[in-house]
C-alpha cells in the first residue's frame, strides 16, 4: 500500500537529533518529504543567509547520507506548502515552532488553511529550554528582571526536557515532477552576496551544521571547563563556547547543551548565559516589537542625535577608539564578535555617539551570523538603558577602561587592528596619546566631553529614568 507522505517543513531547526517534528513524522510509519522555504518574508540578515545557504547544504548532506534529500522551495510559504501538499498527496505536515510575531502569524495562519483542506498539522517546541510562554510570576506574569527569571526557571522548570537522538533509519518519499517554486538541488539558493562576494571571512571561522556544532561542543566540554567562568570577559582568550550562531539554526538545541554542560559539571554561569536566550525569548514573546519600540517608554523622549557620518565610522571600526574598533572589524570580518566587545560597542555608539540603539540593532542584524531576533534587542535595550532588565543611561562605559580591564595587552586589538600592532601594551589602548600610527584616525569624539553630552541628553528625557 503506498502511503501518502508527511512534509517535514524545517526553519530554524538544521538537526536530525532531538528534532521533535521529525520524530513525529518518523512515527507515523510513512514516507517523509523534507522541505525548506526560503520566503523572503521571513528571511534573516546578509551574514545569517551566508549562513542558512550553508545550513541548508549541510543538513541536505546529513539527509543523503540516510537515502534522502532536502528539498529546497522559493516563494511565500503558505502557497508554496499549499503547492507541495496537493503535489505529493501528503496528508500530514510537521514543524518546530518559531515564536517571532511574524512567523507565529504565519503559522497559525498556514496551520488554519491546511486544516480546512483536511490535512493533519502538529508543530513541537522549537530549541529552546523551554516554551516562551512557560517561565512564569507567581501572578501568571512575565518576568521582567533576568535574576528573577532564572530563580523562578530553577525552582518550577528546573530542567529542560532530556534531549531526544536522531532517528536511525528514515523512509522518504519520493518528488516525481517538480512542484512549483521547486529550485534545483545543491544550486544557487540566491542567499550569497555576488557584488563583492565579502563571505570570505566567514568561511574562514565556520563550518554550519549539526556535526560542527556536536564537535565544537565537545572541544569546549574538554578544554572550557575550567576557563569559561574566568576568562569569557576576556576577547583574545577562545574561552566562550562560540556555539551562537549554531544554536540560532537550530544545530544543536539549548537542551542538548544543558544537559551535556550538567553532566560534565559545567559552572552555573554558563547554564545562566543560555537561559538568558530564553529569558530574551520570553521578552520578545510578549513584547514582539522589542526590536523598535523602547521598553522603557520614557525613552522615546531621548533627543537622539542623526549623524550617518558618525554611524558610518562606528560600523567601518575608524571610530579611534581601538577596543571598539577592533570589535566592529571583527564582526565584518567573521560575523561574530565577542560579547564583552559587543557591550563595550553597543554602549559607545548609544552613550559616546548618541545615537538611537535601533540603527546598532539592525546593523548586528545584518551582519551577524548568530542574529537572534529575541536576543539582539534584549542585548541593545540593555545597553541602551532602555530594556526592562537593563544597565541604567548614566552608566556609561569607559572604552579605554574596558580595553586595558579586558584586553591588558592589546593581544585582540592587534590581531583586528593591525595599524597598532606597533604600539606597546600599554600604549595601544589610548594612541592619541603618543603618536598616532600612520592609516588610523584619530578619536571621533572626547571620551569626558562626549560622556557630558549623553548625561546632559538623558537629564532632558525629564524625570523617570
Ligand atoms: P557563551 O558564553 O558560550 O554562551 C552560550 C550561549 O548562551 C550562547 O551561544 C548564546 O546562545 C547564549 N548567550 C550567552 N550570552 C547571552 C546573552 N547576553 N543574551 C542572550 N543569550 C546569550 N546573542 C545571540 O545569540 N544573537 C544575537 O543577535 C546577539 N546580539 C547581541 C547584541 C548585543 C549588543 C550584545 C551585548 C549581546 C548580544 N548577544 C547575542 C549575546 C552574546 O553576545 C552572544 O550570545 C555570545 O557572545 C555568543 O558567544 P558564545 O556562543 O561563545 O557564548
Amino acid at each position: 500500500m503506498i502511503h501518502a507522505p508527511t512534509i517535514v517543513w524545517f526553519r530554524d531547526d538544521f538537526r536530525l537529533a532531538d528534532n521533535p517534528a521529525l520524530l513525529e513524522a518518523e512515527k507515523l510509519h510513512k514516507p517523509i518529504l523534507c522541505v525548506v522555504i526560503l520566503d523572503e518574508a521571513h528571511l534573516p540578515g546578509a551574514a545569517a543567509r551566508w549562513w542558512l545557504d550553508r545550513a541548508i547544504r549541510s543538513l541536505d548532506g546529513d539527509l543523503r547520507r540516510m537515502g534522502g534529500s532536502l528539498h529546497v522551495f522559493r516563494g511565500p510559504a503558505g502557497q508554496v506548502l499549499t503547492e507541495i501538499v496537493s503535489h505529493t498527496g501528503a496528508d500530514t505536515v510537521v514543524w518546530n515552532r518559531r515564536y517571532d510575531l511574524k512567523g507565529r502569524e504565519t503559522d497559525t495562519a498556514i496551520k488554519a488553511g491546511l486544516r480546512a483542506e483536511g490535512i493533519a498539522v502538529h508543530s513541537f517546541p522549537g530549541g529552546l529550554l523551554h516554551e516562551p510562554w512557560r517561565i512564569r510570576t507567581r501572578a501568571g506574569g512575565q518576568y521582567k528582571i533576568f535574576t528573577a527569571f532564572w530563580r523562578g526557571m530553577r525552582e518550577t522548570h528546573p530542567t529542560p526536557f532530556p534531549p531526544a537522538p536522531a532517528p536511525e533509519k528514515l523512509a522518504f518519499a519520493p518528488l516525481a515532477s517538480p512542484p512549483a517554486g521547486l529550485l534545483p538541488q545543491q544550486g544557487d539558493y540566491g542567499l550569497l552576496p555576488t557584488r563583492p562576494d565579502w563571505t570570505g571571512g566567514l568561511q574562514e571561522m565556520w563550518t554550519p551544521g549539526e556535526g560542527e556544532a556536536h564537535d565544537r561542543f565537545a572541544h569546549f566540554m574538554r578544554d572550557g571547563l575550567d576557563t569559561y567562568a574566568t576568562a569569557r570577559d576576556f576577547p583574545a582568550e577562545n574561552a566562550s563556547s562560540r556555539l551562537s550562531p549554531f544554536l540560532r539554526f537550530g544545530h544543536v538545541t539549548a537542551a542538548q547543551i544543558w544537559h551535556g554542560a550538567t553532566e560534565k559539571g559545567f559552572p552555573e554561569r554558563f547554564l545562566m548565559e543560555l537561559a538568558w536566550r530564553d529569558f530574551a525569548w520570553s521578552l520578545l514573546f510578549s513584547a514582539p516589537d522589542m526590536a523598535t519600540r523602547n521598553l522603557r517608554p520614557e525613552f522615546d523622549a531621548m533627543p537622539w542625535r542623526d549623524d550617518p557620518a558618525g554611524l558610518a565610522r562606528w560600523q567601518q571600526g575608524q571610530t579611534g577608539y581601538p577596543l571598539v574598533d577592533a570589535g566592529m572589524r571583527e564582526l565584518w570580518h567573521t560575523g561574530w564578535m565577542h560579547n564583552r566587545v559587543r557591550m563595550v560597542v553597543a554602549s559607545f555608539l548609544v552613550k559616546h555617539l548618541l545615537i538611537d540603539w535601533r540603527q546598532g540593532e539592525q546593523w548586528f542584524a545584518d551582519t551577524l551570523v548568530d542574529h537572534d531576533p529575541a536576543s539582539n534587542p534584549m542585548n541593545w535595550q540593555w545597553n541602551a538603558g532602555t530594556g526592562v532588565d537593563a544597565a541604567p543611561y548614566f552608566r556609561i562605559m569607559n572604552p579605554v577602561l574596558q580595553s586595558r580591564k579586558f584586553d591588558p595587552h592589546g593581544a585582540y586589538i592587534r590581531r583586528w587592528v593591525p595599524e597598532l600592532a606597533c604600539l606597546s601594551d600599554k600604549a595601544i589602548h589610548t594612541p592619541w596619546e603618543t603618536e598616532i600610527p600612520r592609516g588610523y584616525p584619530a578619536p571621533i569624539v572626547d571620551h569626558r566631553l562626549a560622556r557630558e553630552r549623553a548625561l546632559h541628553a538623558w537629564k532632558t528625557m525629564g524625570s523617570g529614568a
